[in-house]
């Protein structure tokens, strides 16, 4: 009896068949490969960099292969420099994933996510273990773990060692790998982050050794004059659209040249009008090259974002944090949106 309890700690369960089921195929793996998200962000990169510390410690031959590179900010991440990138090294990435026998896949729902590596992930015959916490998982896998009630899949990842008796594999550089992963996903726990598991996951994590103010500052404080400007500047921009508790910031192409604009520069800046009580839900429109724009959303309490994005952006994610794309130009996707939003006011 005592034996079955040992892995009740946490209120999150995963099923010991899955548990189980997934330390058999890692230990009857020879080539395992981690990949996560495109435009990887601290918890996609949280996960698969502390579940590649732990693959390394347990003896196994692993690599982490993305569609594309870690943003700047996220370099400090130990193991996130070995990271093999399709944008980098394509040829490498593709041949990885092919010859992979197992293939974890964190932080994502959908082979779509991979971008240019999705038709690789698909074609590869490598066994694969899903461990996400995104809404409607579309990705066959031999076990999935997919757990959207969970804060973070660094969290959820956290859990699963756990359960696995695994977290003695874990030192200080996975410890803070998971922390960061957790910590980036709830806004350093201010949403998201009422679940009392997550305060026991760290309390563990830093009996590993992290320093979890030394972590805030490293992902935080990073910020280029070019971030502090373009963040002020659009902004000051803000378009609010009071009866529908919208607000709506863009960006277009020349305005991000101006502004010598960087990968990850606007990175949060979508949460800023949410501090505005009577703002809902706020969409960051961005003009990428090519008649690109990104399109990203945040909302409060039981507004979809998700929903919003699914019908019309060609995307999806969470209830609250959601994102997708509109092929046209910026001027094209802000006239969808004033004309969609309407339809949006019964769920306020
Ligand atoms: P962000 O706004 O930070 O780019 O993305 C927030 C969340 O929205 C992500 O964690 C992801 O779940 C979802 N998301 C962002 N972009 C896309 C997209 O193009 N397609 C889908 N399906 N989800 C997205
Ligand atoms: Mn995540």
């Amino acid at each position: 009896m005592a034996e079955q309890k040992k892995y009740h700690r946490f209120i999150t369960e995963i099923d010991m068949k899955d548990v189980d089921r997934v330390k058999q195929l890692v230990l009857a793996s020879r080539n395992v490969v981690i990949t996560c998200h495109v435009s990887p962000d601290g918890d996609a990169l949280g996960s698969s960099c502390a579940l590649c510390h732990v693959l390394k410690a347990i003896g196994k031959q692993v690599n982490i292969v993305t569609a594309d590179c870690a943003p700047k900010a996220l370099q400090f991440l130990p193991g996130v420099r070995d990271i093999i990138a399709a944008t980098r090294q394509n040829e490498r990435a593709r041949e990885l994933m092919t010859n992979a026998d197992l293939i974890f896949c964190m932080d994502f729902n959908d082979p779509e996510r991979l971008d240019k590596l999705s038709g690789t992930l698909l074609e590869s015959k490598a066994l694969k273990i899903m461990i996400d916490h995104h809404l409607a998982p579309r990705l066959e896998a031999e076990v999935q773990i997919s757990r959207p009630e969970v804060s973070s899949t660094s969290a959820l990842l956290y859990i699963f060692l756990w359960q696995a008796a695994w977290t003695r594999y874990l030192n200080r550089s996975a410890a803070a790998c998971i922390y960061t992963g957790m910590m980036t996903d709830t806004g350093n726990f201010s949403y998201n982050s009422n679940d009392p598991d997550l305060y026991l996951i760290i309390h563990d994590l830093m009996r590993k050794g992290i320093d979890k103010d030394n972590l805030y500052k490293l992902v935080m404080n990073t910020s280029s004059e070019s971030r502090v400007r373009i963040m002020g500047f659009a902004q000051y921009r803000m378009q609010i659209i009071p009866e529908h508790k919208a607000a709506i910031i863009t960006l277009s192409e020349t305005e991000l040249k101006e502004f010598e604009y960087n990968k990850g520069d606007t990175e949060g800046l979508v949460n800023v009008p949410l501090s505005i009580p009577d703002v809902t839900y706020s969409i960051f429109l961005r003009e990428d090259a090519n008649d690109c724009v990104k399109v990203s959303m945040r909302s409060k309490g039981n507004f979809s974002v998700s929903l919003i994005c699914e019908e019309n952006f060609n995307g999806g994610g969470h209830t609250n944090a959601a994102g997708g794309e509109f092929k046209g130009s910026l001027v094209c996707a802000v006239q969808k949106l004033l004309e969609i939003i309407p339809n949006y006011d019964k769920y306020l």
